[in-house]
């Protein structure tokens, strides 16, 4: 066999130059070759962010780190912050802000919805909210959050925003400037194409002059912005720095894949990825089968799916049988009720109508009634506008 097609929402299928620039030697991380891949690696980062205002930082570790680094530079203890609850991945970030110390408000639509804007107008309004922090998308539900509106909402009443953009940056729409997004933050590992191990983020001008404004400073070292920023500016005006070592492999890594995205050209990328979430759609909604997303919510990076009646999570490792990996459930109160498929970075036609088959042969390995090619058809039909 094969190596199997790896379909889950994070890491991805990675293009060989990326990995490529992994296997290089390391070099010094003030040599001047890496102080270049660096500092146009952050150019890129504004390129991908849309944000050419914006203030990037790379920084080894996780989404998590990521998220932690935003609300640590940003929320002090006592602060209040609204939380649109879409998922597992917003109710982390609700429970590393209480961890700081804030004080904070879960606004949950109901399960597969995003936010109702006029509530959250009304939230907003209240004046009792110094922050306000949104997924993107949730990686456990597969719902989409309007961003943009929510970003103007903010904006609109003197609170900042923070996107976690993990499973949506390189994939979903994200125009950070024009937006008024405060916070952007991200990891390689989902449609940035670039193994795991960085936290890649943005901040507005607004965002910086927040962090300036804190009456405490962070508590943590690694997790103040502030020691990271005087590192990125040496970088990007190609000077070397040094806090804490970079992970040099992973950031060259990286300039190789936000250099392939802004070839592509992010409308260009945004449009394939929503004509490929389409296509794959169309296969599932064939076979009978539906999404944890409501329609008007679901994203264009990650499908989460409920399993046929009589079918359980055997279908996971089913899958993987035929030559395909996808990932289980995750939110805990429907954990055993569906699985997820991530379609971002690479995902082409190709990989779309390999998955849909993959799972319909799996569907009949597990005994489920299934009409062998429906979902393919139905797939090739949307790609071909037919
Ligand atoms: N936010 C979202 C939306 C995610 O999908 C993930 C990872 N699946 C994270 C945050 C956390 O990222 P990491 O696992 O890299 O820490």
């Amino acid at each position: 066999m094969t190596e199997r097609l790896l379909m889950i929402p994070g890491p991805i299928e990675m293009d060989p130059a990326v990995l490529a620039a992994l296997a290089r030697k390391t070099i010094s991380h003030v040599d001047p070759g890496f102080i270049e891949t660096f500092g146009r690696a952050l150019e890129r980062v504004r390129g991908v962010f849309l944000a050419p205002s914006a203030q990037p930082f790379v920084v080894a570790g996780t989404g998590t780190l990521a998220m932690e680094l935003a609300a640590q530079s940003l929320v002090e203890p006592g602060d209040a912050v609204l939380v649109v609850d879409t998922g597992v991945f917003s109710e982390r970030m609700a429970s590393l802000l209480e961890r700081i110390g804030a004080n904070v408000t879960r606004f949950s639509p109901p399960l597969g919805s995003g936010p109702d804007l006029g509530e959250l107008e009304r939230a907003l309004a209240s004046g009792m909210f110094r922050a306000v922090t949104v997924t993107h998308v949730d990686t456990s539900t597969g719902v989409r959050a309007p961003v943009r509106e929510v970003a103007a909402l903010a904006r609109a009443h003197g609170v900042i925003s923070i996107v976690d953009g993990v499973c949506s940056v390189g994939g979903e729409e994200l125009r950070q400037d024009a937006w008024g997004v405060d916070v952007a933050l991200t990891a390689s590992q989902k449609a940035l194409g670039t193994p795991p191990g960085l936290a890649v983020l943005a901040l507005s001008a607004n965002a910086m002059e927040r962090y300036r404004a804190r009456k405490q400073r962070v508590p943590s070292l690694y997790l103040d912005l502030g020691e990271w920023l005087p590192i990125m500016q040496a970088y990007e005006a190609r000077k070397p720095a040094y806090f804490a070592t970079p992970a040099v492999n992973l950031v060259s890594a990286l300039d190789v894949s936000l250099g392939q995205l802004l070839l592509e050209g992010m409308d260009v990328r945004v449009a394939r990825h929503a004509r490929m979430a389409d296509a794959f759609r169309a296969g599932i909604a064939a076979l009978g089968l539906s999404l944890v997303a409501q329609q008007g919510a679901q994203s264009s990076t990650i499908s989460a799916i409920y399993f046929p009646a009589g079918v359980d999570g055997s279908l996971v490792p089913a899958i993987r049988e035929e030559g395909v990996v996808v990932a289980g459930g995750l939110l805990a109160a429907i954990k055993a009720q569906y699985f997820r498929v991530g379609h971002m970075g690479l995902t082409g036609a190709s990989e779309i109508l390999t998955t849909l088959a993959a799972i319909e042969r799996a569907l009949a390995r597990v005994g489920a009634k299934v009409e062998l090619g429906v979902a393919v058809a139905a797939a090739q039909r949307t790609l071909t506008n037919r």
